[in-house]
């Protein structure tokens, strides 16, 4: 089979690539390398079995013709990270939004099945813990930058969803919870790899606010195989399904757990959100998905403990640390 990876060589989407190419499908990234990395598919360049395009998600004359030439579609490519999103947020908006229109409309015109990534995001600020597919979304005011983002995401699934009950349209929604995993990047915020980067260097792990709130941490290999058996899932079309773990932590606790696992003398620094993202910054408290529905559905369990998934990340940026030394 012929598979369409958008965003292929980001974080998620390269792994994504691994897995489908290992299992003997042909794959096509389409990325615009904005926050995606050559170094995620290096090792897959020249593979008889991969290859890329490198375009933009809204340039619809080259999304056309990715789509007409793959049986199924995986729509990943995106902005990532609450920095990207807080510092861009013009640039979010417009990559969300118009993006997976574009990828839509393409796939509804050759009619090819496709997976939608969304993002434990839309859930917003509810209270309701755990968050199940059917709950409400509880969005900020539009004042606050963050929130443009979970409304985007949740207007790609309302779009997805209408494109089914419009046509029957085969189109799949994942809710990705906080993944995690090699080839992450700290640089548009995400908290893992920035504390074992900074328990690496021996520098204060800054954690936001008072720590207290909390995430479920997901390896990026379980999400990948739950996306993998989704698409497999003719009865997962014109429906919303949470992927994560359901392994709830402080980010104090992550904090601590990184440090010790690292073998790192490092302090942690407590610093208000303020500093770290402006003045109108609101964060979640807790976030933990409802795994019932995929568990149901596919039989999805996380294989990855949060220990084996910090142990991964210290590996990775260990090695590259060593890697970059040595060519230094
Ligand atoms: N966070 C932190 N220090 C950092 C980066 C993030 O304490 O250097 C916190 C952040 O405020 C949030 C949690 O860690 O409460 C997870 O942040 P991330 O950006 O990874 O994901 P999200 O906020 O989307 O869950």
């Amino acid at each position: 089979m012929r598979i369409l990876i958008t965003g292929g060589a980001g974080f998620i989407g390269s792994h994504l690539c691994d897995a489908l190419v290992a299992s003997g499908h042909s794959v096509l990234a389409l990325d615009d390398f904005s926050t995606g990395r050559h170094e995620n598919i290096a090792h897959l360049e020249g593979h008889a079995l991969f290859s890329l395009v490198s375009a933009d998600i809204g340039d619809e004359a080259i999304v056309r013709e990715c789509v007409a030439s793959a049986d199924r579609v995986f729509h990943l490519a995106s902005a990532v990270g609450v920095r990207l999103i807080v510092e861009q947020p013009v640039r979010t908006i417009d990559t969300i939004v118009h993006g997976t229109s574009v990828v839509l409309k393409a796939c509804a015109r050759y009619r090819r099945p496709v997976l939608i990534t969304s993002t434990s995001e839309v859930y917003g600020k509810s209270g309701k813990v755990p968050f199940g597919e059917e709950d409400d979304l509880v969005i900020g005011p539009s004042t606050k930058r963050r929130w443009g983002y979970a409304v985007s995401k949740a207007l790609d699934e309302f779009l997805a969803m209408a494109y089914w009950h419009h046509s029957r349209m085969p189109v799949t929604v994942a809710r990705l919870f906080n993944t995690v995993g090699p080839r992450q990047t700290g640089q548009y915020g995400m908290v893992l790899p920035r504390f074992v980067q900074q328990a690496l260097r021996g520098e204060p792990l800054s954690v936001y606010g008072d720590g207290t709130q909390t995430r479920c941490f997901c390896h990026v290999k379980d999400v990948v195989q739950a996306l993998v058996r989704l698409m497999d899932y003719s009865q997962a079309r014109g429906q919303v399904f949470n992927i994560g773990n359901a392994e709830e932590v402080s980010i104090r606790a992550l904090a601590e757990r990184v440090i010790e696992l690292a073998g790192s003398q490092s302090p942690i620094r407590l610093v208000p959100f303020e500093e770290a993202y402006g003045p109108d910054f609101e964060d979640m408290q807790r976030r933990v998905p409802d795994l019932t529905k995929i568990r149901e559905s596919i039989g999805y369990a996380p294989r990855y403990t949060l220990d084996d998934i910090i142990r991964d990340i210290i590996e990775y940026y260990t090695e590259r640390r060593a890697t970059r030394a040595a060519g230094a």
